[in-house]
């Protein structure tokens, strides 16, 4: 064996100096200590990438219908979102397989993909559960945190080591996996005219996300951090990496309307301007809308399936709180079913902390946490009472003017 692999750590694959820390598997495997720090920091915290490891399990097979009914099990709402998803990931994998097979006849190009909706709409939670059912390995980026070359902040390249490390290194599964950034509204120009308030450093992370976007074999910095010269790299490619960008895109509903009122009538712009609602408006919205946020058109071009959310409303946030696979009241009430309680909410105290979410224009966002404030002191209370059969939470609670009900064990 050369000197090279014997001090190679068998996970980032970096070929480790003569007095760097290492541990050593019985078999001669060797782990070095950054992955050490890094699997152990994995261990602990909650993280947002799922680990996969398996490829034979790797799911792509699902027609859109089929993936669409499985997003409904997690995402209430959103139906013409989550139907251009359900197509657009499915042409995606089917693209791939065409790529990976020997006789392909045609190079398929990928279609990313960019959400555009209001905050807690959805958008986070969409993608990552788009990962979770085709069980590809999945990383988050906030685009405001993401630098160009040279700056402060972070390089594009380490949201790639993120999909790496998600996918415990195997970088053929990484290499097909689902990286979601956010926030991409906030890196755009203050206007379209380029020679006004031109936000420069959002324009060069523009610039490099649109590299990696469009498929290149890009360098990652095994250990994560800033680059510098003398490290070795893994290149990672970029070309079956399907990409989601989302953001909320503020006032959008308004420059679809302008240029619908234009195109249609001319310059009397209100009459159609005030007869569309927002439903009607966000399926319209256009790559030349996205592009007036100051959004590259190289970059809007890389991302030709728009997939619109609309704002959540009450109905909507009602079924949040009850209906999904892992909805938040589930969670509650499998918690107190550990104690032996049934814990129910009535119809009015749903009814009143959706409207409490709704007014803080946060979309589904406040839900949880709303919840966990109205149940902090019955969890502190409950444990001390004995024999409690059941607790109802009532509209009175949510409002803060009385307590849960509560029905004891052997209560005649
Ligand atoms: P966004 O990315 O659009 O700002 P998120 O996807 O992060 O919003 O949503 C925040 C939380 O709100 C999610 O974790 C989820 O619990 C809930 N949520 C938002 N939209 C929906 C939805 N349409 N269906 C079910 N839950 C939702």
């Amino acid at each position: 064996m050369s000197d090279n692999i014997k001090n190679k750590c068998s996970f980032c694959g970096q070929v480790l100096a003569p007095d760097a820390k290492r541990f050593k598997g019985v078999d001669g495997s060797l782990i070095c200590d950054n992955c050490l720090e890094f699997l152990y920091d994995t261990l602990l915290e909650d993280t947002d990438s799922l680990n996969f490891t398996d490829s034979e399990s790797l799911n792509f097979d699902l027609t859109p219908k089929m993936i669409n009914d499985k997003l409904s099990e997690y995402v209430v709402g959103q139906e013409y979102a989550k139907k251009v998803l359900s197509v657009a990931v499915y042409n995606h994998y089917k693209k791939i397989k065409n790529n990976l097979s020997s006789n392909k006849s045609i190079d398929i190009e990928k279609s990313n993909i960019l959400l555009v909706g209001p905050t807690g709409s959805g958008k986070t939670l969409l993608a990552k559960t788009l990962a979770k059912i085709l069980n590809v390995p999945f990383a988050i980026a906030d685009a405001t945190t993401l630098t160009q070359a040279g700056y402060v902040g972070e390089d594009v390249e380490n949201v790639l080591l993120r999909l790496i490390q998600a996918s415990d290194y195997d970088q053929e599964i990484a290499e097909r996996g689902i990286i979601y950034i956010d926030e991409l509204d906030k890196l755009g120009r203050k206007s379209d005219n380029p020679s006004i308030t031109r936000d420069v450093s959002g324009e060069g992370v523009q610039q490099s996300l649109l590299k990696i976007i469009e498929g290149t074999v890009a360098n990652v910095p095994p250990n994560g951090g800033r680059k510098h010269p003398h490290q070795d790299f893994i290149p990672f490619d970029t070309s079956n990496v399907l990409f989601i960008c989302g953001g909320s895109f503020e006032g959008i509903t308004e420059v679809v309307a302008n240029r619908l009122g234009k195109k249609s009538i001319g310059f009397n712009s209100n009459v159609v301007k005030n007869d569309k609602s927002e439903k009607e408006i966000y399926p319209m919205i256009s790559h030349e809308d996205i592009k007036k946020f100051g959004i590259i058109p190289e970059l809007v071009g890389r991302l030709p399936v728009i997939a619109p959310l609309e704002v959540l409303e009450i109905d909507d946030l009602k079924k949040i709180i009850c209906e999904p696979r892992n909805a938040i009241l589930k969670q509650y009430k499998a918690m107190f079913e550990m104690d032996g309680i049934e814990l129910d909410f009535n119809d009015e105290a749903i009814e009143h902390i959706a409207r409490k979410a709704h007014e803080q224009k946060t979309g589904a966002r406040g839900i949880r946490s709303i919840i966990e404030n109205i149940m902090l002191e019955i969890m502190y209370d409950i444990p001390n009472e004995k024999d409690v059969e059941k607790c109802i939470i009532t509209k009175e609670v949510v409002l803060g003017t009385g307590k849960p009900i509560i029905t004891k064990k052997n209560a005649n």
